[in-house]
């Protein structure tokens, strides 16, 4: 039986546990220190720490405060290690909680957060996910079951003080160019809502201010938010601070690429189970500026899809030079009014394309003008035929899917 090092409690606020934290700092205190070979389990609150409840309204999400996510669990110290090693992590496994068998899924309001489609979809809405094992369902999106390929949304070592101060530098520059853009450019520092673990007050009131929040990936791994880190892969992470200082959290039952939805995935409250290693000097011996990883043996199999094309052309006609982001809003665009014809709203469409195992891909970016980006349905997580065919769509359409998703208010 392996150890679990850190423990949560799904009834008490997140501020309560000090062996979590929700800001990026070299000095967060160390909360449990592990030998290399060692395995072992940590516990996680989601990410945003119980905000976010198991019923039809979405005011919660609505309402969300940004400014304290991601709740992580650590740092965890891994004895020997020094700047400059890998810090080699197995993810063994990834489960949920016996009493909290589901997920949560939204889309923030635009003038809180945002989504990758927010000029679509404005206003705040969210679906829940029960979990059936290794399946999912969500009674807010019928007509679709899959299983989930788990994953953290979140997982890194913590940062040298030069490379938080190049962080907070150049993500300070690129907010400057539009302070007022909603949503903003970047997430700045911000203390009021920091969480420094097991800093004293003194010590917090110093670091909270320059602490970086813990929104975008960075070198160090962080909010990658890649599907296919799960369980079972192997991830080789830049070590920056002695003891390496591994935190991980923002748990995912499920995602499609991208994570388009933004309030996220499938978000869940979990443990994960890791073994740690070492490879001294590691970060010079592979040239490694961001971390590298294999994946999984064992990954769900869906080997069908219905692919959505998509250009670098914006809904309002206008011609933009290889530009990857715009070419996959389309995609995306183009499969959620594909998925209205079988009787889904736009927020549902949205939903699958947020959830579901839905691959994207960099299809082209040397065709001038035009980057062409994919998106990959899996036709196997519907419960009836998604294909096209001579008789159209409104052979599958029986009126009990199209039910709304839980209102925004
Ligand atoms: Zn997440």
């Amino acid at each position: 039986m392996s150890d679990t090092i850190i423990k949560v409690d799904l009834n008490k606020s997140a501020y309560e546990h000090d062996t979590i934290h929700n800001r990026w700092h070299p000095d967060i205190p160390m909360v449990a220190t592990v030998k290399p070979g060692d395995d072992f389990k940590v516990e996680c609150l989601d990410w945003t720490g119980g905000q976010i409840k198991n019923d039809d309204d979405a005011a919660d999400v609505r309402d969300v405060d940004l400014t304290q996510v991601h709740f992580l669990s650590g740092p965890i110290a891994v004895e020997g290690a020094e700047p400059g090693d890998l810090l080699v992590v197995d993810i063994l496994d990834i489960g949920t909680f016996e009493d909290s068998q589901w997920g949560f899924n939204g889309f923030f309001s635009k003038q809180n957060g945002g989504g990758f489609l927010t000029e679509h979809f404005p206003e705040a809405q969210k679906s829940i996910w029960d979990f059936n094992g290794m399946f999912t369902k969500s009674r807010h999106v019928p007509g679709v079951e899959f299983a989930g390929l788990i994953h953290p949304g979140l997982i890194g070592c913590l940062p040298s003080k030069e490379m938080l101060n190049e962080w907070n530098t150049r993500e300070k520059a690129l907010f400057d160019t539009d302070p007022e853009r909603i949503p903003a450019l970047a997430t700045l520092p911000y203390e009021d809502t920091a969480h420094m673990g097991r800093m004293t007050a003194e010590q917090a009131a110093i670091a909270g201010p320059e602490g970086a929040r813990t929104v975008p990936p960075r070198e160090h791994g962080g909010n990658c938010d890649i599907k296919d880190l799960s369980r079972g892969s192997k991830v080789y992470f830049p070590v920056y601070v002695d003891g390496a200082g591994l935190s991980v959290g923002d748990l995912h039952f499920s995602q499609g690429d991208g994570e388009i939805t933004f309030c996220g995935a499938i978000e869940m409250a979990g443990w994960v189970h890791m073994r740690v290693n070492l490879i001294k000097g590691g970060m010079e011996k592979y040239a490694i500026k961001n971390p590298i990883f294999k994946p999984s043996p064992i990954t769900p199999r869906y080997d069908d899809y219905l692919i959505f094309e998509g250009i670098s052309v914006d809904e309002q006609g206008q011609q933009h030079y290889l530009d990857v982001h715009i070419a996959y809003r389309q995609a995306c665009l183009n499969a959620i009014e594909y998925l209205k014809k079988f009787g889904y709203s736009g927020a549902q469409a949205y939903a699958i394309l947020g959830t579901a195992p839905v691959q994207g891909h960099i299809s082209g970016v040397v065709d001038i003008p035009n980057a062409c980006a994919t998106l990959w349905l899996p036709t196997d997580i519907f419960e009836f035929d998604v294909k096209p065919n001579t008789a159209g769509p409104t052979e599958y359409l029986d009126g009990s899917i199209a039910v709304p998703l839980a209102p925004d208010l």
